[in-house]
């Protein structure tokens, strides 16, 4: 493909992309293909000869998009959402363009001191300390996705910890030791990646229950802490939640805090999704608790109309990651890096490699404006609030069984009888409502009740869908309920 035939290609496929959206309504959401479809229609062998643009483009339409599930309609209200816009594919296709693979200053410098500018701007639309900017000890970094965020805090955690013993006499032989007695600390509800990153650390976890709201209290946190050092644990690291998973539900983080005073205890907040709604002046609240951790992440390709991927982490001591997570072959060496006057943001994650991810979060933010931004994430609210006002006029139907918070609508359908009964309506509304190809939502369970999730994001999404979504609701409910009973 030469750079005529580039430029032909490339304003077909923006013309494309431009009709996909205009269309997106239209799509049935959720892919209806089978398992293995496309091993069928696609060769057995990658193609000796070079093929015409206008077949690829062909299989785009004709195998591709049956097997996309489309994320970005208008009717998608499964998980939490992943926004994308157009000023964030742009920055995209600019990244693409440069193509560097900016793992330290000098393999790009804009790629590092952008990225380094843009966390900065977040950092404070967020309202985080100045401890957490990275003109002090701290700063922000680009992860691909909140769980490598927390892979890479337990990780400076451990060292952290580790340090603490070192500086006691501890040797190396020592050091192994007591690295067989840590152990981390996340709730009931805290998302897997924590687990996951345990399971990759090496490290043994303890998942503490939740209250009735499923958050995470602090007397919990003090009381299970003092069992695992009374029987030769040695805590160090817990991750709070704003905006769990199942339910979007905060974890107390200033008791937290409180709990951890005086100890070496990591405290990393996990905001994936919930951290956009920092950025409005309704959520400045949850502040308090923050600021007082060690590190902060939120995913801006949940909520802030960044493309995936693009997770953002600040730490207010930037040198416990580094340190964890540095080695400079020879190859990597160069007296910039030596001087210490820059930062080489692959001693901040697990690979070597990075995009250029600073440039989509810079054209959304200039694109949008703070004040666009914070519009959209309360519209989102306002959204779930619609959807959630509809569900409580029907009490005979539907429960809304904890507090709500953000933009996500959690219900269950309401049995007289039995937590079976209301659990086995519950699912056969949830499948009839994805099989209908309308809408696209995802249940989960919480203590052995099935719960339906209702999650708005879509920047198409309006007032006439959420309406449509529920009138659906009702209607295969109601009549999943007659025939049922
Ligand atoms: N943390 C929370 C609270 C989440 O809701 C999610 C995903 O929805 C994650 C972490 C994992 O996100 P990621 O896919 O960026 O690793």
């Amino acid at each position: 493909m030469d750079i005529e035939e580039f430029r032909k290609r490339g304003y077909e496929t923006v013309d494309r992309i431009c009709k996909y959206y205009q269309e997106l309504e239209n799509y049935e959401v959720l892919s209806k293909v089978e398992p293995g479809y496309l091993k069928k229609v696609l060769p057995k062998e990658a193609p000796e000869e070079p093929e015409p643009w206008e077949n690829i483009q062909c299989d785009i339409e004709t195998k591709i998009i049956p097997g996309i599930t489309h994320w970005q309609s208008p009717n998608f209200f499964a998980f939490y959402p992943a926004n994308s816009s157009f000023p964030s594919i742009l920055g995209d296709m600019y990244s693409d363009m440069f193509n560097v693979i900016g793992f330290n200053w000098l393999s790009s410098p804009a790629c590092t001191e952008l990225e380094s500018v843009v966390l900065d701007w977040m950092g404070k639309l967020v309202g985080l300390d100045q401890k957490f900017h990275s003109d002090g000890r701290g700063g922000g970094v680009i992860q691909g996705t909140a769980s490598e965020a927390t892979l890479v805090t337990l990780l400076a955690a451990k060292y952290r910890m580790l340090e603490e013993y070192k500086a006691k006499g501890a040797d190396e032989e020592k050091l192994r030791t007591l690295s067989t007695r840590l152990i981390a600390y996340g709730s009931d509800q805290t998302h897997i990646c924590l687990k996951k990153a345990t399971m990759i650390a090496n490290i043994l976890f303890r998942a503490l229950p939740t209250d009735d709201n499923f958050s995470l209290c602090g007397e919990t946190v003090k009381q299970e802490m003092e069992k695992d050092i009374a029987n030769g644990l040695i805590p160090f690291f817990i991750v709070g939640t704003i905006g769990t998973t199942n339910s979007a539900a905060i974890d107390k983080i200033t008791d937290i805090v409180d709990a951890i005073k005086g100890t070496n205890v990591w405290l990393h907040i996990d905001a994936a999704y919930a951290g956009s709604a920092l950025i409005c002046p309704e959520y400045k609240y949850l502040l308090e608790g923050i600021n007082q951790a060690d590190s902060f992440d939120l995913n801006m390709h949940k909520g802030l109309l960044t493309n995936f991927d693009c997770s953002c982490l600040w730490i207010k001591e930037r040198k416990y990651l580094i340190n964890a997570l540095s080695i400079t072959p020879d190859i990597l060496k160069n007296s910039v890096s030596e001087s210490g006057m820059v930062l080489d943001f692959r001693d901040w994650q697990i690979s070597l490699g990075r995009r250029f991810r600073a440039l989509k979060i810079w054209f959304v933010i200039r694109t949008y404006g703070a004040k666009g931004l914070r519009e959209h994430v309360m519209k989102t609210h306002k959204l779930a609030n619609r959807f959630r006002s509809k569900i409580q006029q029907y009490p005979d139907l539907f429960i809304i069984p904890t507090t709500p918070n953000f933009g996500l609508v959690n219900f269950y359908v309401k049995s007289n009888d039995s937590l079976k009964n209301s659990n086995k309506l519950t699912e056969m509304v949830s499948n009839r409502l994805n099989e209908s190809g309308k809408i696209y939502l995802t249940q989960t369970k919480m203590r052995e009740q099935y719960i339906i999730r209702f999650a708005p994001g879509s920047p198409l999404t309006t007032e006439k869908h959420i309406d449509q979504a529920f009138e659906l609701l009702l209607k295969i409910t109601q009549e999943v309920t007659v025939n049922y009973n």
